[in-house]
């Protein structure tokens, strides 16, 4: 049995004041204390760790006053805040001991829209892709490009002042800024944006706080005007935090103090909302996918790209580009980046152009393919091919590639990590080749691996060297080499920090400001934030402040992961390997990566913070001295004796008493997972919450017992077969108001499903008759025809229609299907995490299967969530003792068959089950396949999860997120296009719109079946 864990570091006495106080004043937002939500936000993509003293999550600006004055009582002075959005800074700029302000779960309100003037007022959560899906419809976008587009904020873009692909033309985020509203320490609100310098002198003259912002910076930035020229080198990426340079226009006329702001790193302000620029998008796009024999090739070739007039040019290495190939996302981009037949890939430029007619790039695309036509004839610059494409969408999911390459880097093998901390310098772009050649022969001379990339237009690379941050030697490493490559970017003329900001790395600040403006910096510091309040250690501190700088020898999360036995680790790999990139805090509805944490908003809720979790538990287990993983090998042998029964209702009795044990926050927060397994495909280091969520889940019960509600489904295999004998009562007494709500309250199960009636037994007969004697009798040439329906228990006993439709459809094909008896799949146990019960289910259904198999006909599956177990689960609890058996989803076999012409004036919509498109990334297309080869037209909707999944739609306390979760996505297209038209995979799904919408859609094999039987009817 697991002890209990009660010595987590416990709440300040001032934070926790604090916070009463604040709640009392009327705080609209949400105050999380519990150590899982301080876990949550104690790592970005850095490697810092680092314990803020609480969280508070503001509903609007007036909550944001409301905590910054009353942290002004003098019991409060002691109190520093950090405000925090996505939380996907790669150097720890949003990590702190702090109170963290995390304004991106509730701040996302789009306000105000002047399209006539091109601007649009946004709150300071709002998630960039969220705002561009806004302004799309528009014809507009705002402009400024970075990698983490699907979760970083503007507030987060805005104060590191973000830019990526496409900079040369599109420029910063601090270019598109036009008025930031923003919340002082103090609780002032400030308005800030471009004005006459008169005017901005005019307000320095004022007495308070306002007044002294003003009056400092136009001082900093008037009287050191051409020092600050002379010291930052004119780079597109110019220096960010604080930019002293462009505080002022060119001609000295304008001042703009939000200049300041941009790139401060919520060290001076918090930003709360930002009128930004929006820009018309090109109607007209032309991606030039250029491939090298090298990336020093691609890379000396770059610049001419830039010459030939090209909106951004991008550069992959060939190690990008082999994990891009082992990734989901290949699937979409591999036509657009084909190999050359004969020829190694080993660099790739991503050459754009824009424009708002295609006339206007015709011209120079033409000069481009002459020019690469020349090189390739001469053989002089590496080009090995190269490749056009105009489609829009090609060209997004091509960038989506390019985006997804970092979180990729961070899915090597071994314990060597690709890692973030010099992985954004930037140097004039023509001296970028001989730059990267240095910083390879440095890496080289430490025998490291990494990979590269990088917006070579505007001489950014992207580079993560791999190392360990648990062995104490490599991380002393990471200090000498950060030293190394400032040392090297000064001598390029460039900034160690191109894109990403400072963060740990502000103790380098001085060196590249030099003493004198790092001294104005310093005042300006303490103009805005006298006490060190704000994000303290950031950029700088307070003018006359004794606290120290943050260091990049700052507490790593290796500090604590090195506390985890090594053969944990090893074990528990996938939540050890999370690099915090927050990828699964995609806020896009129709994207199925993680639906808890998209419904919730609650970062405890995704991938991350579930992976997060379970290091912090598996490290107080090992501090309490527990081998995690011989009690597991114990509780996989034996089952819970009595005395362990009585000690479980003991400390059940002592949980409801409310008997603290971090284990609840870790439950708490596993709970909230539907098991969808979207994580483990879509996630670029796979974290596949469900299968160390399943052992998290074996291993608490060893101390509490489990709800009644978990063995109702875990045995749900058992009882639906003998349920199924009786379906016609069992139906009636689930329709009874009283049974219904019993089951509500005592087992907290809601619209339990209904058997089917008539049975699959009634339906069928003994015509699919499974008899292993009569088939081994089979000819060799009878056998060819064979094929094997595998059954699970949703569709035979809840969906018997569809089985019998499934078998008919074989039928009528030609085939000689036979049903398979039922044998139970065990995915309902390992969903509850009886992992015992289902080793000896996996055992059982695998000899059957094995025996099957040597049959030799294929053997196919209906619903994927259960036939992809057979493929994920089975192996990992079996090892090979699970045999070489396949079982096929109906689709994947169908694709490679021939089919009848069929006729239908329908447009059919196909809308994929999440777990089955994210684990076989190539199902949607194979439907299409399957129906363009029957001459039917078929076509994918993006949809994320149904909100059922599996029994999670039917729990009582997930019934809010189970209706939201099917509103986000899937409501208006099943509204739209209706169930005639509507094709659904999943068992779960057609359930659930079943539910919502009070019809069953069709699954595709009974639209086949349905236009065979039609087809033939017509022939007769
Ligand atoms: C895989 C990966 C790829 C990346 N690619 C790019 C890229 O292409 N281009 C690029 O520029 N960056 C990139 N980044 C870095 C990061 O995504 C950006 O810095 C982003 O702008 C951070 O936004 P966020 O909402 O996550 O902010 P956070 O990380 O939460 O915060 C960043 C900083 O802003 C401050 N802050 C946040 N919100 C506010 C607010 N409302 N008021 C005041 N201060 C605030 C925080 O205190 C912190 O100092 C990448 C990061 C990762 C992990
Ligand atoms: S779970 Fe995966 S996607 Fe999410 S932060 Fe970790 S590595 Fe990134
Ligand atoms: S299984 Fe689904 S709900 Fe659970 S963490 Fe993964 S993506 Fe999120």
């Amino acid at each position: 049995m697991i002890p209990k864990l009660s010595t987590v570091e416990s709440l300040d006495p001032t934070v926790r004041a604090y916070l009463e106080a604040l709640s009392t004043a009327g705080f609209a937002g949400d105050i999380e204390t519990s150590y899982a939500s301080r876990l949550a936000v104690s790592t970005d993509n850095s490697v810092y760790q680092q314990l803020p003293a609480a969280v508070v999550l503001p509903k609007h600006q007036a909550d944001l006053v409301l905590l910054t004055s009353l942290a002004q009582t003098s019991s409060f002075a002691s109190l520093k805040f950090t405000p925090r959005g996505g939380g996907t800074g790669t150097n720890g700029q949003a990590l702190t001991s702090a109170i963290v302000v995390d304004l991106s779960r509730h701040m996302r309100g789009i306000l105000e829209l002047n399209l006539e003037e091109r601007w649009v007022r946004v709150e300071a959560g709002v998630i960039k892709d969220q705002l561009n899906a806004y302004l799309k419809p528009k014809g507009f976008f705002f402009a400024p490009d970075l990698s983490t587009s699907n979760r970083a904020t503007i507030g987060g873009m805005i104060n590191t002042d973000a830019s990526g692909q496409g900079s040369l033309v599109y420029g910063k985020t601090s270019d598109h800024v036009l008025e930031l509203s923003s919340v002082l320490v103090d609780g002032t609100v400030l308005h800030s944006k471009a004005m006459p310098v008169a005017e901005a002198e005019q307000l320095a003259q004022q007495q308070n706080q306002l007044g002294r912002l003003y009056h400092q910076v136009l001082a900093s930035c008037r009287e050191h005007r051409q020092l600050i020229l002379d010291t930052f080198p004119r780079l597109n990426r110019f220096l960010t935090g604080y930019d002293l340079e462009h505080v002022f226009n060119d001609d000295l006329s304008q001042f703009d103090l939000s200049r300041i702001i941009c790139g401060s790193e919520g060290s001076l302000a918090f930003v709360s909302e930002a009128r930004l620029t929006i820009t018309p998008i090109a109607k007209f796009k032309c991606l030039v996918n250029v491939k090298y024999d090298s990336f020093e090739s691609a890379l000396r070739n770059a610049p001419l790209m830039v010459a030939a007039n090209a909106t951004s040019v991008e550069t992959v290495d060939s190690k990008v580009l082999n994990l891009a190939r082992a990734d989901i996302i290949w699937h979409q981009v591999k036509d657009f980046i084909q190999d050359v037949p004969g020829k190694e890939m080993l660099g790739l430029n991503m050459v754009e152009y824009n424009a708002e007619a295609p006339e206007d790039m015709a011209e120079k695309i033409r000069a481009l393919e002459q020019q690469l036509q020349h090189s390739m004839e001469q053989g002089n610059a590496g080009i090995i091919g190269y490749q056009l494409t105009y489609d829009n969408d090609a060209i997004s999911q091509i960038y989506a590639m390019r985006k997804k390459a970092v979180g990729l880097l961070g899915n090597a093998q071994g314990a060597q990590k690709p890692l973030p901390f010099a992985e954004d310098t930037a140097v004039p772009p023509e001296n970028l080749a001989d730059f990267i050649l240095e910083f390879r022969a440095l890496l080289d001379s430490y025998g490291l691996s990494y990979g590269m990339f990088g917006h070579v237009d505007a001489g950014v690379l992207h580079v993560r060297p791999a190392l360990d941050m648990c062995d104490p030697e490599q991380e002393k490493l990471l200090r000498t080499i950060s030293d190394q490559v400032v040392a090297l970017t000064a001598k390029y003329g460039g900034l160690m920090w191109g894109e990403h900001g400072k963060g740990y790395r502000s103790e380098y600040g001085p060196a590249f400001f030099g003493p004198v403006l790092f001294n104005e910096l310093r005042k300006i510091k303490a103009a805005f934030d006298p006490q060190n309040r704000l994000n303290p250690g950031k950029i700088c501190t307070p003018l006359h402040s004794d606290d120290p700088l943050v260091s990049v020898d700052g507490q790593k999360r290796g500090h604590f992961d090195r506390q985890i036995p090594v053969q944990v680790k090893d074990s528990f790999d996938s939540s050890l390997n999370c690099n915090g990139n927050g990828l699964c805090f995609n806020y896009e509805a129709q994207s199925p990566m993680c639906p808890s944490s998209k419904v919730t908003k609650d970062r405890r809720h995704s991938p991350k913070g579930r992976a997060g979790l379970m290091r912090e538990w598996l490290r107080l287990m090992q501090q309490q001295g527990v081998d995690v993983l011989a009690q597991e090998e114990e509780l996989l042998k034996k089952s819970t004796g009595l005395t362990a029964m009585l000690q479980k209702l003991n400390n059940y009795r002592a949980k409801k008493q409310g008997d603290y044990d971090f284990s609840h926050e870790v439950m708490d927060a596993m709970e909230g997972c539907l098991a969808c397994k979207a994580c483990a495909g879509q996630c670029p280091i796979k974290v596949d919450v469900p299968s160390f969520r399943a052992r998290f889940l074996q291993l608490y019960h060893s101390r509490y017992p489990r709800p009644l509600k978990d063995y109702l489904v875990a045995s749900i295999e058992q009882s639906a077969p003998v349920l199924a004998r009786i379906a016609r009562p069992v139906n009636w007494l689930l329709q009874r108001k009283l049974v219904a709500k019993t089951l509500e309250a005592t087992v907290g199960y809601v619209d339990s499903p209904l058997l089917s009636v008539p049975s699959l037994k009634q339906r069928i007969g003994d015509q699919y008759r499974f008899d292993l004697a009569a088939l081994q009798a089979l000819s060799a040439e009878a056998r060819q025809q064979l094929v094997f329906l595998v059954q699970d228990p949703f569709t035979s006993f809840y969906e018997a229609d569809l089985v019998a439709d499934a078998l008919r459809l074989l039928h009528t094909l030609g085939f000689n299907p036979v049903l398979l008896p039922f044998k139970p799949n065990g995915k309902p146990q390992h969903v509850k995490g009886f992992l015992r019960e289902f080793a000896t289910t996996a055992t059982t259904a695998s000899e059957f299967l094995q025996q099957v198999s040597a049959l030799g006909a294929p053997m196919l599956g209906l619903d994927a969530s259960l036939v992809l177990v057979y493929r994920d689960e089975y192996v990992k609890a079996l090892g090979p003792a699970r045999g070489d058996y396949q079982v096929k989803l109906l689709h994947e076999w169908l694709v490679e068959q021939p089919l009848p012409p069929l006729q239908s004036n329908q447009q059919f919509k196909l809308l994929a089950h999440c777990t089955e498109k994210t684990a076989l990334p190539a199902t949607e297309k194979a439907w299409q396949q399957i129906f363009t080869k029957a001459g039917l037209e078929l076509s994918a909707v993006a949809v994320g999860c149904c909100g059922m999944a599996g029994t999670y739609g039917h729990e009582k306390q997930n019934q809010q997120n189970s209706r939201a979760l099917y509103q986000l996505s899937w409501q208006k297209p099943v509204q739209q296009f209706g169930a005639e038209q509507v094709l659904v995979t999943g068992f779960s799904c057609r359930s659930q719109v079943k539910r919502m919408e009070g019809v069953k859609p069709k699954h595709p094999l009974q639209q086949l079946l349905l236009l065979l039987a039609q087809s033939s009817a017509k022939a007769s």
